[in-house]
């Protein structure tokens, strides 16, 4: 009798360059703030397209510490779920920043389990306005990815700019699947 592939664990992974806002996946992840009520940068973009009803929902959830994740619906999103993440900010490498953002990854990942999602597009968390040098951030986030248990079939890395895509596939290609 044929029977569909089990899961095992290690989700595909894509890469692209895009707009977070603007992906299929059931959850998208946010490289928010601890206040959680929106920012700059890729936080800014996701409240203004997800809508007002965002910063209302946040509002409830009483911040995120850095390394944590919080989850809400995606309001105006295709995505079905909005991850919200804080992503450390980089003072040098030697205040465990490595280990936070690592942890990023794995707490949106086991929020997407938590809720059911099994796909998840990420932004490049940390390397705009925390300014976490990208192939170091590049390197911690598919490491994080492949190393995590998971239930999610698909993971995205959405790269905004070139530099940043370029990064993500220097690292993808340069590491064993
Ligand atoms: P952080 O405060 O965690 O550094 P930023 O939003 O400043 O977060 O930047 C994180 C990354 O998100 C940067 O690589 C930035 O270019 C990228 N980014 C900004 N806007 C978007 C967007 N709409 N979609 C995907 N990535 C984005």
């Amino acid at each position: 009798m044929d029977q569909a592939p089990r899961h095992d664990g290690r989700p595909e992974l894509q890469l692209a360059l895009g707009d977070i806002t603007e992906q299929d996946t059931d959850a998208i992840v946010n490289a928010a703030n601890s206040s959680l009520l929106g920012g700059g940068g890729v936080d800014g973009a996701i409240h203004r397209a997800a809508g007002p009803e965002l910063v209302q929902c946040c509002r409830g959830l009483g911040g995120c510490d850095t390394g944590e994740a919080k989850v809400t619906p995606g309001f105006r999103l295709t995505a079905r779920w909005i991850i919200h993440t804080v992503g450390p900010v980089w003072h040098g490498g030697d205040r465990g920043e490595r280990a936070l953002l690592y942890s990023c990854y794995e707490a949106s990942l086991a929020l997407a389990d938590e809720v059911g999602a099994r796909s998840i597009a990420f932004p490049s968390i940390s390397t705009g306005a925390f300014g976490y040098p990208i192939s170091q951030a590049a390197e911690t986030a598919v490491a994080a990815v492949r190393n995590t248990p998971t239930a999610v079939e698909l993971v995205r890395f959405v790269c905004f700019a070139h530099d940043t895509w370029k990064a993500y596939e220097t690292i993808l290609d340069s590491t064993v699947g």
